[in-house]
């Protein structure tokens, strides 16, 4: 009874690396969020861009006010 291909499990591409790895028993709950190869690759993920994110904005809730002014 050898039914089932290795063949057909879902591949990504490491975001590090570049590339491709097959799906894992132990990501089957997270595969749609595993984006590296790795726990290596997962560490060496380049900080340029998420670094840049700010965390918190209050220009958002002044501008709203101005959308919405109080009547008197
Ligand atoms: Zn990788």
């Amino acid at each position: 009874m050898r039914g089932v291909r290795k063949e057909n499990l879902p591949v990504k591409l490491c975001s590090v690396c570049q590339r491709p790895f097959t799906w894992r028993k132990k990501w089957e709950k997270v595969w749609e969020e595993v984006r590296y190869c790795s726990e290596a690759c997962r560490r060496k993920k380049v900080p340029s861009n998420s670094a840049a994110t700010p965390t918190a904005r209050p220009v958002d809730s002044s501008s709203r006010l101005k959308d919405n002014p109080q009547r008197t």
